[in-house]
């Protein structure tokens, strides 16, 4: 897929649109999801690549979702989760609305078993 640069998370990194930003480095930034589904739910998001989901990633882009998955673990401790789980939707099939590439990280809550 192309690459939107008028994406609403695109618009959120420039500050065209205010966020509740929780962590920032020089490779991702997480704030918190306007419509949480958790009592905890933050998206991270990489500042610079041009990646709409990861059905399109490829090598180069190794480092960035290694740099999201870290900052994930890094948000976790800081909002003080001792549990939490990861969501990367990927497609509109997977319920993906934003076309920049975001991992969801959900907690505060028990997901007991969960379906995976
Ligand atoms: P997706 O469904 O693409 O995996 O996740 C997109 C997420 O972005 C949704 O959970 C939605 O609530 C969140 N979202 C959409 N627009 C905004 C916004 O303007 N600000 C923030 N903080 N979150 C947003």
């Amino acid at each position: 897929m192309k690459y939107d640069n008028e994406n609403i998370f695109a618009k959120i990194i420039r500050g065209e649109i205010p966020s509740d930003i929780v962590y920032e480095d020089e490779n991702v930034m997480a704030f918190r999801d306007i419509s949480p589904q958790a009592p905890v739910h933050i998206l991270i998001i990489p500042k610079t690549a041009e990646i709409c989901m990861l059905g399109d990633c490829e090598e180069k882009d190794v480092q960035i979702l290694g740099w999201m998955n870290l900052a994930a673990a890094k948000v976790a401790k800081q909002e003080g989760l001792k549990s939490f789980r990861t969501v990367m939707n990927s497609g509109a099939g997977a319920g993906q609305t934003v076309y920049h590439i975001h991992l969801h990280l959900l907690g505060g809550v028990d997901f007991g078993e969960g379906i995976v």
